[in-house]
């Protein structure tokens, strides 16, 4: 069997001396498509700046294509595989589409290959090929969630990491980046999403996670977790 594309074990992280993780696990096979939910302020951006190196933790282990990751700098996450978009799509809004997407293809890997991944992103999002060569400002939320979700593939990820990409979206918008969303796995892409819209999330994801108290309360298939009593009152309001 085939390691798991990324594999956190008993992760704790806190901020000072209070801990947000505490003891964490879980596991992503490769290719999957993967939701983690959890209210707001549960640490879920927090777990994705800690695999990304940006935060230290107390212990734990995280292993990205069987590769320890814990202590490494980001430059070397990234180079190892696991890219994340952030949280409010970070982009440079006055600099270019293409050169906002070019930004992502930073790492040795990357740049190698280049010109042929940007050609995918063009063909995943014809929108942005068409307005390259303007400036990131003039795009709508959707689009510009588009830039930041094709930057993070311009880094060649084995798994990437999307934190909140509906957010502040029209619905029309939300149901096309969703369908890009579950294209990007079909190419073969391992993906960990974070999401407050858990009904589309979890009818979209393969597995999913939910995190409750620094932990990993409940995990199952998207219908399992769509199915229970718990999840549907707390997250659905069902
Ligand atoms: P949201 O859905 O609101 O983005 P989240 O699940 O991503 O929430 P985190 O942003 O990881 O949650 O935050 C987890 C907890 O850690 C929150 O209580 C937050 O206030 C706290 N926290 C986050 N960043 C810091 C920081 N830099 N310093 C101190 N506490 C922080």
């Amino acid at each position: 069997m085939s390691k798991p594309a990324l594999e956190i074990s008993n992760l704790t992280v806190g901020y000072g001396d209070v801990s947000v993780l505490r003891g964490l696990s879980l596991e992503i096979g490769q290719g999957q498509l993967v939701a983690l939910i959890g209210a707001n302020g549960a640490g879920k951006t927090t777990l994705l700046r800690t695999t990304s190196g940006l935060l230290r933790p107390v212990s734990g282990s995280i292993r990205l294509q069987g590769q320890e990751m814990q202590g490494c700098a980001p430059h070397q996450v990234v180079e190892t595989g696991f890219v994340q978009s952030p949280e409010g799509k970070q982009l440079f809004l006055d600099m270019s589409i293409r050169e906002n997407l070019l930004v992502g293809a930073h790492n040795r890997r990357a740049r190698a290959v280049r010109d042929q991944t940007l050609k995918e992103v063009f063909s995943l999002f014809p929108i942005l090929e068409e307005r390259q060569h303007l400036a990131a400002a003039t795009l709508s939320g959707g689009q510009q969630q588009m830039v930041a979700v094709g930057r993070a593939l311009m880094a060649k990820p084995k798994v990437l990491a999307l934190d909140e990409p509906s957010l502040g979206l029209a619905p029309i918008m939300v149901d096309r980046l969703f369908e890009s969303i579950a294209r990007i796995r079909d190419l073969g892409v391992t993906i960990l999403v974070i999401e407050q819209n858990v009904f589309k999330v979890l009818q979209l994801a393969d597995y999913g996670y939910v995190l409750e108290n620094g932990a990993i309360s409940m995990q199952g298939s998207g219908s399992e977790l769509l199915a229970d009593s718990h999840l549907r009152s707390t997250y659905l309001g069902i």
